[in-house]
């Protein structure tokens, strides 16, 4: 820092309601992809929250400002009550995105989710290989199933967004990713890396890709927005671990985002459960604008005033908030450290370690089911 020209930290801006309300609506799902972000220990059936007190948290949600509902999993169709949780929605004016993986829905179901006031459906596909994709998802026919839900997603006359999520182990099909996403009618597809919580982290060796992958992929995505510019939003999220900066980790910690575990904890994101010393509170005990405005947890790293050097002094603090507290805790076992994916962290070089992994044969993948897993490869 310079002495005669301190850096004085601008005033923080206000706090603004959460834009969006990530309802993960239970753990369950038919997949078990190995780069699922889901915690290791998943929640049971039996601990999740009931259909009333999911109502009542879109109603608060709306009347607090929140705009949208992601419903989410493990596989949110998977709960018998997700009908009447779209209705929910759409009473309380909430746009609402379903993210699915699509194997469960059928044209009826469709149909009626549609009538119900459902806006938007994500869908998410392994791979473009269809035997790739099920031995990546561990669950066999379930890309050719993929397939027809997207036709009866657009029948259903709902917006449509394909999700790939790439590693290095399907990363050569990315072409044949972006044209499938483009042939069945998706409006926006998503381009995601894996980013390494909870089970995939226990993956990551096996997924990682190499930096020529990621410059080839970064090469054919830019390609393809410029192909598909004015068609189809191309959104494309690159990994941490080859990133001189950190990404704003759900634009910074309770900033933007409120995220409900299928139990019905209340969490700045789905990762924070993993974190040592604290005690999240539970949406059955209180109110979410109780939460938003005054939990301790989500007040901890609000903001910039947690912050240790190098990010207290640096121009970026109110760009990306520190990056991710899950990150720096999984790998520094500190969630008040600066991310390491930032290259002013003095961790940085943890990140360049992981990467090296890539250069390594990949180890085998580490299922959930193994049982499951062995009948589709
Ligand atoms: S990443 Fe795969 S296993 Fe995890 S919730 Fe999504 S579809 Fe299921
Ligand atoms: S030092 Fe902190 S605020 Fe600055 S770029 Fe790195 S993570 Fe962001």
């Amino acid at each position: 820092m310079n002495a005669l020209f301190p850096i004085v930290p601008p005033p923080e801006s206000p706090l603004e309601p959460p834009l969006a309300l990530l309802a993960e609506l239970t753990h369950r799902c038919p997949l078990q992809c190995p780069y699922c972000a889901n915690p290791l220990e998943l929640e049971r059936a039996a601990a999740e929250l009931d259909t009333a007190t999911w109502l009542r948290v879109l109603d608060e949600a709306a009347a607090l400002g929140v705009l949208q509902v992601h419903f989410s999993g493990g596989e949110p169709t998977a709960r018998k009550d997700l009908l009447q949780l779209v209705q929910g929605a759409a009473r309380a004016g909430l746009y609402s995105n379903l993210i699915t993986s699509g194997v469960m829905l059928d044209a009826g179901s469709l149909g009626t989710l549609a009538d119900a006031g459902l806006d938007h459906v994500q869908l998410s596909f392994q791979d473009a290989d269809p035997a790739q994709a099920d031995r990546m998802g561990g669950y066999r026919d379930g890309h050719r199933r993929k397939l027809v839900v997207a036709g009866l997603i657009r029948a259903a006359g709902l917006p449509l967004t394909a999700n790939f999520v790439v590693h290095r182990q399907n990363l050569e099909r990315l072409p044949e990713m972006l044209r499938l996403g483009e042939e069945i009618g998706a409006s926006r597809i998503e381009i995601a890396h894996v980013q390494y919580y909870g089970w995939s982290l226990l993956n990551r060796a096996a997924l990682m890709p190499s930096r020529a992958q990621l410059e080839a992929a970064n090469a054919e995505v830019a390609a393809a927005r410029e192909r598909l510019h004015g068609r189809v939003t191309i959104d494309y999220v690159v990994p941490d671990y080859y990133a001189a900066r950190p990404k704003a980790c759900m634009g910074g910690w309770a900033r933007r985002i409120i995220n409900i575990s299928p139990a019905g904890l209340v969490l700045p994101c789905h990762a924070a459960e993993t974190l040592p010393g604290f005690s999240w509170p539970n949406v059955r005990d209180v109110s979410l604008g109780d939460v938003w405005h005054a939990d301790p947890g989500f007040t901890r790293y609000r903001g910039t005033a947690w912050m240790p050097d190098p990010c207290r002094s640096c121009d970026q603090r109110e760009v990306d908030w520190g990056g991710c507290r899950c990150q720096a805790f999984a790998l520094l076992g500190d969630a008040g450290a600066t991310d390491p994916a930032c290259a002013l962290s003095p961790s940085h070089h943890l990140m360049a370690d992981a990467v090296l992994e890539a250069d390594q044969p990949a180890p085998d993948l580490i299922y959930r089911r193994i049982r499951t897993a062995a009948l589709v490869r």
